[in-house]
């Protein structure tokens, strides 16, 4: 498959994982990206990433180990943007 248009998708779906995997997306939003990692494995493994890094992350904020601060690092680290582009040049 070779469709421009798709990755575009991506590229503006990886925006609001974030926020959906937080639950604070916008229930439009978010049947717009559930719509489409139905049928994108690249986006799928990020929403699966994030789900167990965020499951981490919130497993030890419970004993306030980790600041709110450091969860907002991490999402950055992730560096989301570079992850989908260089899935989609393969
Ligand atoms: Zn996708």
């Amino acid at each position: 498959m070779n469709d421009p248009s798709h990755a575009h998708k991506c590229d503006h779906l990886i925006a609001t994982i974030s926020e959906y995997v937080d639950g604070s997306l916008s229930p439009q939003l978010c049947a717009e990206l559930e719509k489409h990692l139905r049928e994108c494995e690249n986006c799928t493994v990020v929403v699966d990433t994030l789900r167990k890094t965020i499951s981490l992350v919130q497993t030890c904020a419970e004993d306030d180990c980790l600041p709110g601060e450091v969860r907002a690092r991490l999402f950055h680290t992730l560096d989301l943007d570079d992850f989908v582009k260089n899935d989609a040049m393969v």
